[in-house]
């Protein structure tokens, strides 16, 4: 006999999306949160360049939708765009009462800081200097951890999905729980609750190179999948287009940010490419800049491609970037 949990909500992941949940439902529920890792550890602590609003009084809501309709290459649904653009402001000022810090325009400024990344015709990126998630990250879960109603389990892998049908034999299938391993402890547990909601983030670890933190290999949704959910759009997985490369180091996204402020994309003989194909050049799409590189990388035989931006001063940069920028760039997954 396992040892069993029981709580109103069962939440599969401690993420942002996880942990907004957990912070929304918390004054009227028991909420549980699982991680397979340490708490932080997942997409949204790496995350770096910024969240999309409209913010500044020249951008409208109208080209946010139009500039992310025209990335989505006519494949979005343009409700869910519509829902996601129009409420992006209310979001943000949810972030913002939780105590999350976004930069600035100046120390005395009460506007905020925004940087252009690639498709969006506006700057309209509202960021936490070059790392906008581990701010997110971190305060969500500093908020997690003192509510009386949000319980923690770091280290507790959600191994699959307890179901109506497969353990009641029952003709109605829901979800009632997840069988969950303390890794710790190596003890299988059971975690009951009459909702369950799978944060359990992608997948991009299934690809060799990427910028995705290890614990984004996709085991939530096959979880999903196996108790009977509904998985779609599997094949779209984004390529994030620039990271460092270097033969001895181990590489890391280089923010978008960069191309925002004029970076240029360059072959090893220092020539411009990226106009050959797309007029947005270096603030093309992802999924354009990517396979542009990709498209040079391959017909060239080089390792990478460049990136300059060496006509911005010292401080533009260090304010950027805390991090160590380096100029040479290979394909990233995120
Ligand atoms: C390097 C990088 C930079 C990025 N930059 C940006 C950016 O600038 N702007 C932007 O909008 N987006 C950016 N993204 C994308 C963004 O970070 C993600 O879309 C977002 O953080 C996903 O949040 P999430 O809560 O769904 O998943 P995650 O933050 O990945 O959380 C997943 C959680 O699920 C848990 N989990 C998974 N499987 C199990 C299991 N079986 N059992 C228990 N727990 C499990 C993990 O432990 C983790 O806690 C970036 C991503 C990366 C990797």
């Amino acid at each position: 006999m396992t040892a069993t949990h029981h709580f109103d909500v069962l939440i599969i992941g401690s993420g942002a999306a996880g942990l907004t949940l957990a912070l929304q439902l918390a004054d009227h529920a028991q909420v549980a949160v699982l991680s397979k890792d340490q708490l932080e550890e997942g997409a949204s602590f790496y995350a770096q360049g910024g969240i999309s609003v409209v913010l500044d009084q020249a951008d409208s809501l109208q080209s946010h939708i139009d500039d992310t309709l025209l990335a989505g290459a006519d494949l979005c649904d343009e409700e869910v765009v519509r829902f996601t653009v129009e409420h992006a402001r209310d979001s943000i000022e949810w972030l913002i009462d939780q105590g999350v810090s976004f930069t600035k325009d100046g120390i005395k400024s009460e506007t905020y800081h925004l940087t252009q990344e690639g498709g969006h015709s506006h700057r309209r990126i509202i960021h936490s200097a070059d790392a906008t998630g581990r701010e997110v990250e971190t305060t969500l879960l500093g908020k997690a951890q003192t509510h009386p109603n949000i319980h923690l389990f770091p280290y507790h892998i959600g191994i699959d999905l307890i179901t109506s049908r497969k353990q009641l034999n029952q003709q109605d299938n829901h979800c009632i729980g997840c069988y969950v391993l303390d890794i710790k402890t190596d003890t299988p547990l059971t975690f009951t609750a009459p909702i369950t909601v799978m944060a359990t983030g992608g997948a991009g670890k299934a690809y060799l190179y990427t910028s995705n933190p290890d614990v984004s290999t996709g085991d939530g949704i096959a979880m999903g999948w196996r108790a009977g959910c509904d998985v779609a759009n599997m094949e779209f997985i984004q390529f994030h287009p620039t990271c460092l490369y270097h033969y001895k180091a181990k590489s890391f996204l280089i923010s978008e940010a960069l191309r925002g402020e004029g970076a240029k994309l360059l072959l090893a003989d220092g020539s411009e490419f990226m106009k050959r194909f797309h007029p947005q050049a270096e603030l093309a799409p992802r999924d354009i800049v990517a396979r542009a590189i990709d498209h040079e990388m391959k017909r060239s035989g080089d390792d990478c491609v460049y990136l300059d931006i060496s006509h911005q001063s010292r401080n533009l940069l260090r304010n950027i970037s805390r991090q160590f920028i380096s100029v040479a760039l290979a394909l990233a997954l995120i």
